[in-house]
């Protein structure tokens, strides 16, 4: 099997896992706890958040890190959290793009609902978000501009240094920035967001772990609690903490290389340039993660490639795993600027920094075949309705 859908989720290593078994069993008291036990939890927790702001954000601000169940609620409560403090401040215009994950674009549109407005940019057929457009968006009473680093469907990134700058420019406006499909491959020391959204699930770490970073202690004090409860997370985010969860989190983070691959997605792209006729890369010619491939070949349905890939043993996706059960085409390709044809045709292939030079070549082989093979095959039946017609 030849799993290339890391953008969807990605494996854990058995150390990982067995960092989680080890913490769940020696570290299982409560972090809150004031007692022995429950200290030597919290204390580790610590470390594990210490770990987790140096490796992915480069400094030692660990208390500005609020753990969250995922990066789906990660991206709600920098959103929903800051409702309170944008009604106050008579800011309740929100600069968001039309390709954000759904957790991004519903929360905003949550937000709708209670009297906010909203302008959500399209990249268009370039596929990425530039500064000018979030410039030309903001208005007056903008209080927030949410803008993801890398798109999850498109592997477009989005230029956001620039819309940082940008967007601290104008003063009192906030930028948060999903960092979920750019976190272990692109430095995030160097956006300078307020709040930067990160899974663990997508770095070899578990599921059921996100963070919401701060950039500094004030614009944390301006967030409330989206949920009701206990004190946790400086009453960020109440609930006990997932403790094994964090460890594993911190443990992934860890094994992160220090210089990410950059060469599968390049290399692959070539060798179906090569190997197959009607292959298309989408959006290559702009700034692409070098996680992400999107690619197409005429005449054949996304769909189908991909459950004949995976009777194939090969596992791809045609985008995200959470909008899988959509028969529409997927509004992020459309908002990238393709047909609904293109879309239609468009698969993910996704790369791990292990994944090798072999299974590339092999999964090459394996989508060359499948394409001919459903190419002929709808011929077939074309002539065959032909037939039936004369
Ligand atoms: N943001 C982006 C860009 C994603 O790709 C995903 C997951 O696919 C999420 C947010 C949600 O993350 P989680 O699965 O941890 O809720």
């Amino acid at each position: 099997m030849i799993y290339l859908d890391n953008a969807s989720t990605t494996p854990m290593t058995m150390q990982t896992a067995m960092a989680i078994m080890e913490a769940q069993i020696n570290f299982f008291g409560n972090p809150d706890s004031p007692h022995e036990i429950g200290q030597k939890v919290s204390d580790e927790v610590f470390k594990a958040r210490k770990q987790i702001c140096k490796r992915l954000f480069g400094n030692e601000n660990a208390n500005q890190i609020v753990f969250t169940s995922c990066g789906t609620e990660a991206n709600n409560l920098a959103i929903l959290g800051l409702k309170d403090y944008l009604i106050g401040a008579k800011r309740t215009h929100i600069v968001t793009s039309a390709t954000e994950h759904k957790s991004v674009l519903l929360a905003v549109k949550a937000l709708e609902r209670e009297g906010f407005t909203a302008t959500y940019i399209s990249p268009g057929r370039k596929g990425y978000i530039t500064a000018e457009q979030v410039v030309e968006a903001m208005r007056e009473d903008t209080g927030l501009v949410s803008i993801m680093y890398v798109n999850n469907e498109t592997g477009c990134i989005n230029e956001i240094k620039a819309i940082q700058e940008a967007v601290h420019s104008r003063g009192n406006v906030l930028l948060h920035s999903d960092c979920v499909q750019a976190a272990g491959f692109l430095d995030l020391s160097e956006i300078q967001a307020d709040m930067i959204s990160v899974s663990a699930h997508k770095i070899h770490g578990p599921k059921g772990i996100g963070c919401l970073y701060f950039k500094d202690t004030e614009t944390m004090s301006l967030m409330k609690n989206i949920l009701y409860g206990g004190e946790q997370e400086l009453f960020i985010r109440p609930g006990t903490l997932n403790t094994a969860g964090i460890i594993g989190f911190a443990y992934a983070v860890n094994c992160l290389p220090v210089v990410p691959a950059d060469w599968q997605e390049i290399y692959m792209a070539n060798a179906l340039e090569k190997k197959v006729e009607g292959f298309h890369r989408n959006f290559h010619e702009y700034p692409c993660s070098p996680r992400i491939g999107s690619y197409r070949f005429d005449g054949v349905d996304g769909d189908t490639l991909v459950s004949a890939l995976s009777l194939r043993g090969l596992y791809v996706s045609t985008g995200a795993a959470c909008n899988s059960q959509s028969v529409e085409p997927s509004y992020v390709l459309i908002e990238s600027g393709l047909t609904p044809q293109e879309a239609s045709e468009t698969i993910r292939v996704s790369f791990a920094n292990g994944t090798t030079i072999g299974e590339i070549d092999e999964a090459v082989n394996i989508i060359s075949e499948a394409v001919s093979f459903l190419r002929n095959r709808d011929a077939e039946g074309d002539q065959d309705e032909k037939a039936e017609l004369t």
